[in-house]
C-alpha cells in the first residue's frame, strides 16, 4: 500500500459486481475502500445472516480485488468503531493525501443522499459513477415513472423486453403470449413433494464476523450458526444459479405460489421449493439481472425440459418486477417511504420475532424466516402480509421487519414491495389491487391450514380460521377505497348477499381478534 493515492473509490456493500468498469485497468494511484459501518447495523435489526453474508461477500470482494493488483483496504467494524460513513472517508481522505473521491450511486436513498452531502470542505473533487447493474441507468427512470402516479408492472415489462430484445420473436414474444403467469398456480400433491430438490446449501465459515458482532453488541434477529448457507463470492453465486437451472427452472413457474408445510430447519428439501434464491447475490450485485436473464435463456433453449411457461415466469421477476418496483422507488422517494394510504396504526404482534402463534401459516413463515433469512414472495406477500394488511398493522413497524428479517432486504426492493404492494399504504401507484385474502387463499395454495389449529372452513367460531373474519372486516372498514375498483367490486356484492346477523358474526369475531392480537 502506497503512502497517498490521488484517487480514493468507495464500494459500498451491495456495490459487489466484480465486471464494473472501475476493475478493467489496475491504477496504483488509486485506493479502495471496503468497510464494516456501524450505522449500517443499527439503522433497522437485521437478521444475524443477512450481517454475516454481506460481511464476508465484501472481505470474499476486497480480497478478490487485491490478488487481481488492485490497492484495497478492507476496515472492519473494529477498525470503524465511532465512525460514520463521512468519517470514515474524510479520515482516509487525509490520511492519504487524496485529491478525488469517487462513488458509485448508492441504491438507497439515505445512502445517496448522505454521501452527496459530505462536506466540500474536505472534498472538492467528487464523482459518481452508475453501478452498471441494472437494465435502466437511474437516470432513465423518469422516462418510464412520474412521481405520485400509478404505473403497472406489464406495461414496463413489455417495454423492457421490446428494447432489450428479451424473449422476442421479430415484435412479438416468445410463444405468442408475454405473459403466462395464469399457469403458474398449482398446489403441490404429496407425490410432488416428494420429488423437490434438496437447495443447494454453501458452508462459508463466518465464526470471526460473529466474534466481531459478539464484540460490538450488534443486535441481530433470527438464528445463525458459525456456517452460512447464503453466497459470498461470485463463483459461488453462480453455482447457485446454475443449480437452479438445472433442478428448480423447469417447475419454477407452475410451483411458484405453491407453499409447503416442513419443519422449519435447514436440513428440509422444502424451503424454498423450486425458487432461485438468488435475490442476495443480485441485489449484493455478485450477479447481474443480464447474466441471470441470459443464463436461463441458454437454458431454455438447450433443454427441452424448459417450457416457454417457465422461462417467462422467470424472466417476468427479474427483467419486469425487479426493475419496476426500483422505479416506482427512485421517482417516490422520499415520500413514499411515510405513505399510509389505508391509516393503519396497529402494532405488529409480538409473534412477529418468534412465530409462536396458533396459526400454522404466520408460524411456518416467520419460523423460517428466522432460520434461514428467507421467505419465498408468495409467503411474504399472501401470508405475513396479508395477516398486517387486513390487521390494520402500522406500514412503519411492518416495513421495519420486513427490512430486517430477509437476506434480500434493501430499501429500494423491500420498501416498494412492502408499503406499495403487500400494505396498499401507496394508494394504487404500485398494484391495481390491495393483495387481500381470507384463509381460502391459503389453504388452495398450501397444506398449512391441514395443519392448523384453526378450522379454515369456519367463520366466526372461536376455531375458525383469523384469515376469515379480518378479510371481511378490511374489506368493509375500506369499503369506499375498493368498492369503485373492478377487480374487487365483486367482493361487496358477495357481502351483500350475507344476512345482517351473519355480518354482525363476522365484524364481532374481527373486533375480538384484533384485540386479542397478541393470543391467536
Ligand atoms: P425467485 O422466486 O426465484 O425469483 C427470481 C428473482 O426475481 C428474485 O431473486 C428477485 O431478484 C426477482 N423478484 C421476484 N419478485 C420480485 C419482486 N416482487 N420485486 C423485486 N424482485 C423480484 N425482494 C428482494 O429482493 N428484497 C426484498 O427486500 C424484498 N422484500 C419483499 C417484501 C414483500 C412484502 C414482498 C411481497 C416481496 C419482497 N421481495 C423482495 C420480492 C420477492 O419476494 C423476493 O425477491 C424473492 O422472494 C426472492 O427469492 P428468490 O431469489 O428465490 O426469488
Ligand atoms: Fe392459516 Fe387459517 Fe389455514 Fe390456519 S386455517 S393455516 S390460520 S389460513
Amino acid at each position: 500500500m502506497n503512502s497517498s493515492y490521488s484517487t480514493l473509490r468507495l464500494i459500498l456493500g451491495d456495490q459487489l459486481n466484480a465486471n464494473h468498469s472501475w476493475y478493467k485497468e489496475k491504477d496504483n494511484s488509486v485506493l479502495y475502500v471496503v468497510a464494516e459501518l456501524h450505522q449500517e447495523q443499527k439503522y433497522v435489526k437485521h437478521h444475524v445472516q443477512k450481517i454475516q453474508a454481506f460481511f464476508a461477500a465484501m472481505e470474499s470482494f476486497s480480497t478478490a480485488l487485491t490478488k487481481a493488483g488492485h490497492d484495497v483496504i478492507h476496515l472492519t467494524l473494529d477498525d470503524t468503531e465511532g465512525q460514520t460513513l463521512d468519517d470514515v472517508i474524510i479520515e482516509l481522505v487525509r490520511r492519504f493525501n487524496v485529491n478525488q473521491f469517487q462513488y458509485q450511486q448508492p441504491d438507497e436513498y439515505r445512502l445517496a443522499e448522505q454521501l452527496s452531502k459530505i462536506s466540500h470542505d474536505y472534498l472538492n473533487n467528487i464523482e459518481v459513477f452508475s453501478t452498471e447493474h441494472f437494465f435502466l441507468e437511474q437516470s432513465e427512470l423518469k422516462n418510464y415513472f412520474k412521481f405520485n402516479t400509478a404505473h403497472r408492472m406489464e406495461a414496463f415489462y413489455r417495454k423492457l423486453r421490446k428494447r432489450f430484445n428479451i424473449l422476442m420473436d421479430g415484435d412479438e414474444p416468445v410463444g405468442g403470449e408475454w405473459n403466462y403467469d395464469s399457469a403458474n398456480r398449482n398446489k403441490m400433491k404429496q407425490a410432488d413433494i416428494e420429488k423437490v430438490p434438496q437447495p443447494l446449501q454453501f458452508t462459508n465459515d463466518v465464526s470471526t464476523i460473529n466474534a466481531r458482532l459478539k464484540k460490538h453488541n450488534i443486535s441481530t434477529i433470527g438464528t445463525g450458526g458459525n456456517s452460512l448457507l447464503w453466497p459470498i463470492n461470485r463463483s459461488q453465486a453462480k453455482e447457485l444459479l446454475a443449480f437452479f437451472l438445472d433442478n428448480c427452472l423447469p417447475l419454477f413457474g407452475y410451483y411458484q405460489d405453491a407453499m409447503v408445510y416442513e419443519n422449519n430447519d435447514t436440513s428440509s428439501s422444502l424451503w424454498s421449493l423450486y425458487h432461485s434464491r438468488v435475490s442476495f447475490a443480485l441485489n449484493a450485485k455478485m450477479l447481474s439481472p443480464g447474466y441471470v436473464i441470459k443464463q436461463a435463456i441458454t437454458k431454455y433453449q438447450n433443454s427441452d425440459k424448459v417450457s416457454v411457461e417457465q422461462i417467462e415466469g422467470f424472466v417476468r421477476q427479474i427483467l419486469g418486477w425487479r426493475e419496476f418496483v426500483r422505479g416506482i422507488y427512485w421517482i417516490n422517494m422520499p415520500s413514499y417511504k411515510s405513505l399510509n394510504g389505508l391509516s393503519a396504526t396497529n402494532d405488529l404482534p409480538d409473534y412477529f420475532w418468534d412465530g409462536n402463534t396458533k396459526m400454522a401459516c404466520m408460524s411456518q413463515a416467520i419460523k423460517q424466516s428466522l432460520t434461514t433469512a428467507y421467505a419465498h414472495h408468495i409467503q411474504r406477500l399472501m401470508v405475513t402480509g396479508n395477516f398486517a394488511l387486513i390487521s390494520g398493522l402500522h406500514p412503519d413497524q411492518v416495513d421495519d421487519w420486513y427490512l430486517g428479517i430477509y437476506i434480500d432486504a434493501i430499501e429500494w426492493v423491500e420498501l416498494p414491495n412492502t408499503r406499495g404492494m403487500s400494505q396498499f399504504a401507496d394508494g394504487g401507484l404500485l398494484a391495481s389491487k390491495a393483495y387481500a385474502a381470507s384463509g381460502n387463499y391459503i389453504n388452495n395454495m398450501s397444506d398449512y391450514c391441514k395443519n392448523c389449529h384453526y378450522n379454515v372452513k369456519l367463520k366466526t367460531e372461536d376455531n375458525a380460521c383469523p384469515f376469515n373474519a379480518l378479510y371481511w372486516n378490511f374489506m368493509v372498514e375500506h369499503e369506499n377505497k375498493f368498492k369503485s375498483n373492478p377487480r374487487q367490486s365483486m367482493v361487496y356484492r358477495n357481502w351483500e348477499k350475507k344476512t345482517d346477523a351473519d355480518k354482525d358474526a363476522l365484524l364481532q369475531r374481527a373486533d375480538w381478534i384484533l384485540k386479542n392480537i397478541n393470543k391467536i
